[in-house]
């Protein structure tokens, strides 16, 4: 599923060259996770300013308003001049003077929601309960510790809820306790300092690392202009289950916490 570098890349792929495009026609196909809150044809004619991202969503300021877009489980984007006839899994496009931005779905968990602006319900519903964003400034040692002793979770499970920080999904969550050494199922509250500082770091290196070479391509994420991520060649510990760790060869162990699987190495991470 996309996270925070795959939804960074697509917005690198194509703010730049959609920034400042008047939308000519829009049109929704089925159903997506949330209703897009006006009708489609209402956007004809407005304009694009920038494309922003917060967590994973993408914002795209328009002039007047907000399209909010998320990509599910399964989402991609395209944005060419001119795009193949819509496929049984394209269920959203923006026909601009400056290209068609396409939305391809097969599983529909993504959405594409107006709001007239950040501070609408629509919008506050979608954003208000995100934490900070973990390559800003504002993701901080002291604070992360602060916010981590106050939960009781699987220090995996605080990380993947998004609260306390975005963007860190289950690949990044796993590679960042490798680095860190630090066992996926400890509670939050008892990291030490120096641990939470280390995972702070790991966290920050991960997902740097993921955001340099376009993010994790599984299966089938490619960027809008159809790059793939390179992120799954440089991984340690996620998808390895069985495999000898790299660095000191104990084989990788693979758990389940809450629905998602996890992976370890069982001697790097001890506790
Ligand atoms: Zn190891």
């Amino acid at each position: 599923m996309p996270e925070l570098p795959e939804v960074e890349a697509t917005r690198l792929s194509f703010a730049d060259r959609i920034a400042g495009a008047r939308i000519v026609s829009a049109w929704l196909g089925k159903p997506l996770r949330w209703p897009l809150g006006l009708p489609a044809e209402q956007l004809s004619g407005l304009r694009v300013r920038a494309v922003r991202r917060r967590g994973k969503y993408l914002l795209l300021d328009l002039e007047p308003g907000l399209l909010l877009l998320h990509l599910g489980m399964s989402g991609s984007l395209s944005f060419a001049r001119t795009l193949p006839p819509r496929g049984p899994h394209d269920h959203f496009e923006l026909g601009t003077d400056q290209g068609i931005l396409r939305l391809n779905d097969p599983r529909r968990f993504g959405a594409v929601v107006w709001a007239p602006d950040e501070e609408a319900p629509a919008a506050r519903k979608l954003l208000g309960g995100l934490g900070v964003e973990p390559m800003e400034r504002e993701f901080e040692p002291d604070t992360f510790h602060a916010a981590l002793r106050a939960r009781r979770s699987a220090i995996k499970q605080v990380l993947l809820a998004g609260d306390v920080v975005v963007g860190v999904g289950n690949i990044y969550a796993s590679e960042a306790l490798f680095l860190a050494g630090i066992r996926p199922t400890l509670s939050a509250a008892r990291l030490s300092r120096p641990r939470a500082v280390r995972l702070h770091a790991a966290i920050r290196d991960v997902l740097g690392r993921a955001l340099a070479v376009g993010g994790t391509t599984l299966r089938n994420y490619s960027n809008a202009v159809g790059e793939r991520g390179n992120f799954q060649f440089e991984v340690r510990v996620y998808g390895r289950e069985g495999e000898p760790c790299r660095v000191c060869g104990t084989p990788i162990k693979a758990i389940r916490q809450g629905q998602r699987a996890t992976f370890f190495c069982p001697k790097c991470q001890k506790t």
